[in-house]
């Protein structure tokens, strides 16, 4: 349960105006302010903000409520993801909820696992763009990528080095208990192209690595782990979720989804 008095004090602290008007250019009319729907596709402005109900309304598709249906609407945003978005937004603190000592330990590893995670792709991204990279950068530009869209998925590469990232993370101070995992993972992901996966918010929960040559497997992606649920995520959806068409296309490979966005 979120307590009613966090979710006032959370309103009382969002301006719609301000929230809104990072995804739609909004221009005042007294009371009002208008724009073009992010909801529909139009050309002269019906979609209106009240900042003094902290309502929206679109008198062309009829898209209207408040700025936690916009979140979820635009974003496609779980209530309490809109939640948390606009708390970190208003440094509002979140309700501290009490979780057994299980639920939290869980929670903590999660979180460490999405932490060394992040750091592992940081580092492949930085591994390609070195000198020992250039290799796998000629062939993702010879499979027709710019670096925009290269920095879009956030591709790198993983030397030929087995202990690489290893020692990379127990610099950072991780023990090996925690590191072990990825050790494991990094030992199969070496002299390939990587891929992070990430989920639908965009975190990264595993890699999927294409080898440099005729090694073999060509592809190889990480095992499941406590974060990554193979099937409850789909390699790309954080990037085509907040289109507004009404369709999506799904394709079987990294390369066919990331040259897909491209063109
Ligand atoms: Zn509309």
């Amino acid at each position: 349960m979120i307590p009613e008095s966090f979710l006032n004090e959370l309103k009382y602290n969002t301006d719609i105006e301000q929230v809104i008007g990072r995804y739609v250019q909004l221009r005042r009319r007294g009371k009002n302010l208008t724009g073009l729907c992010p909801f529909h596709s139009e050309k002269t402005p019906s979609f209106s903000v009240t900042p003094s109900k902290q309502m929206y309304y679109c008198f062309g598709c009829g898209a209207g409520g408040n700025v936690f249906t916009f979140l979820m609407e635009y974003e496609n945003f779980t209530f309490v993801e809109a939640m948390q978005y606009l708390a970190e937004r208003a440094s509002v603190e979140l309700p501290k909820v009490d979780y057994s000592k299980e639920a939290k330990e869980a929670a903590d590893k999660k979180a460490a696992l999405l932490e060394i995670n992040k750091l592992a792709a940081q580092y492949f991204y930085y591994q390609l763009r070195r000198q020992n990279g250039q290799k796998a950068w000629k062939y993702l530009v010879e499979r027709g990528l710019t670096e925009e869209t290269m920095k879009k998925f956030g591709l790198g590469y993983s030397d030929k080095y087995s202990d690489d990232l290893y020692k990379y993370l127990k610099g950072k101070g991780y023990k090996d208990e925690v590191v072990d995992e990825r050790r494991g993972m990094y030992d199969k992901f070496w002299n390939r192209v990587i891929f992070p996966i990430m989920d639908v918010n965009s975190r990264v929960i595993g890699f999927g690595g294409r080898v440099m040559g005729d090694g073999k497997p060509k592809y190889l992606n990480s095992p499941e782990t406590k974060i990554f649920d193979k099937s409850r995520n789909l390699y790309g959806l954080n990037a085509a979720r907040t289109t507004r068409r009404k369709y999506l296309i799904v394709c079987e490979g990294y390369m066919d989804v990331i040259t897909m966005h491209q063109a």
